[in-house]
């Protein structure tokens, strides 16, 4: 299989692997018992806690292990809603998140709560004069990724919070940095955001592991309460096998950031290139800032039916984003595309790992689906 779907999940690395192996069959102690193997499992997981807190770019003690992004999203939604419950019930967030922002939002507008989704420009990138219109005195949460999923744009979250700190406003800035963590160089700092959500599997970790980064200073709220893990704020026994793997490959993805950004960026220039080249009718549609993830369209032919063609032939590519199963992209759907070309729609995501050996197949094989799906009347 040749897999050009980085941005739904990645392999493990096999460092990250090896450090879960360990953890799981030697260090496997609980870091809560009091005798020497949770006493170890304790220390590693402060070690595990300070590397990935390295390559983000924060303080340890602002950063919480979760199960997963989605789990991070939820929960900084939630914090923020919490913290601003006194001054306000407005959220500002874009019409291109992950399903793990909008639906807290949703919910949140079940209870009373005011949700402004900004739409993007036809590149799939949020204007900030968008978020400047919508913030009101009592915005309480401003929540936009980093990175989007289906289209690679970077959003502009460090000019927001130019924006917030330009209108005194005191609305918490969230972003999830899912598929920005280690493809752009950021910190929460240079970002302004109070809170950034992290997820394993996207970065050569396990998948069911995440952090979400809490500035210090403010008073989080418990998101699950119960034996009093990450400083009371999110129990559970921790997931150390995963948290150990979540390190390995946040050290190593850190060490090696600037020179796979600039593989990627070429590999993607080639890839984009090449696949205009060779196939009649391909329109490229998002380019995509960040350096791998890119969104191209095939106008007119269902991309469900090309994603299995190019499956049939050993090809892992997507149809927009995994998690929304066969629906229509809620991301390509607000670029206001044609039809023809969001129908067409394919999502490519790129690792390190992949090759232009491995772009120059992908290319005869879409050009043979052109030609074996318009002779099969699809
Ligand atoms: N946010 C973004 C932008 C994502 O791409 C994803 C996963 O696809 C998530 C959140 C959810 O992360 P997880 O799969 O760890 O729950």
């Amino acid at each position: 299989m040749i897999y050009f779907d980085h941005a739904a999940t990645t392999a493990v690395l096999p460092a990250a692997a090896d450090a879960a192996y360990r953890v799981m069959t030697r260090d496997f102690g609980n870091p809560s018992s009091l005798h020497a193997l949770g006493k170890q499992a304790a220390k590693e997981v402060e070690e595990h806690r300070a590397a990935v807190a390295k390559a983000l770019g924060c303080q340890p003690g602002e950063l919480f292990f979760t199960s997963c992004g989605t789990e991070g999203d939820n929960w900084a939604v939630q914090l923020a809603v919490h913290l601003g419950r006194h001054r306000g019930k407005h959220i500002i967030t874009t019409a291109v998140e992950h399903a793990a922002v909008l639906e807290p939002c949703k919910a949140l507008e079940q209870q009373g709560y005011e949700v402004a989704y900004l739409t993007p420009d036809h590149t799939g990138r949020i204007p900030i004069e968008a978020v400047e219109a919508a913030l009101q005195e009592d915005t309480v949460l401003v929540s936009m990724m980093l990175v989007n999923n289906e289209t690679g744009a970077i959003q502009p979250v460090a000019e927001v919070s130019q924006v917030l700190k330009g209108r005194r406003s005191s609305a918490l800035l969230h972003t999830d940095a899912v598929q920005g963590f280690l493809k752009v160089p950021f910190t929460p700092k240079s970002l302004g955001a109070d809170l950034v959500t992290l997820s394993a599997h996207k970065i050569g970790g396990m998948k069911g592991s995440g952090a979400l980064y809490i500035r210090s200073g403010l008073r989080a709220e418990p998101l699950i309460r119960g034996g009093g893990q990450e400083k009371g704020l999110r129990s559970g026994t921790e997931a150390t096998p995963q948290i150990a793997a979540f390190a390995a490959a946040a050290e190593l993805g850190y060490k090696h950031r600037d020179e796979n950004i600039a593989y990627l960026q070429d590999l993607k220039a080639y890839a984009l290139e090449t696949l205009q080249a060779k196939v009649p009718g391909l329109a490229v549609v998002a380019e995509g800032d960040a350096p791998h993830i890119c969104a191209v369209s095939l106008p007119g032919r269902p991309s469900q039916v090309v994603v299995r063609y190019l499956s049939d032939k050993g090809f892992c590519l997507s149809a927009g984003s995994a998690c929304h199963r066969g629906k229509a992209s809620h991301v390509y759907g607000a670029m206001n595309l044609s039809k023809p070309v969001r129908d067409g729609m394919l999502r490519l995501s790129f690792a390190p790992s992949n090759t232009r050996d491995e772009v120059d197949a992908l290319a005869e094989a879409m050009l043979s689906a052109t030609r074996d799906l318009v002779a099969a009347g699809r």
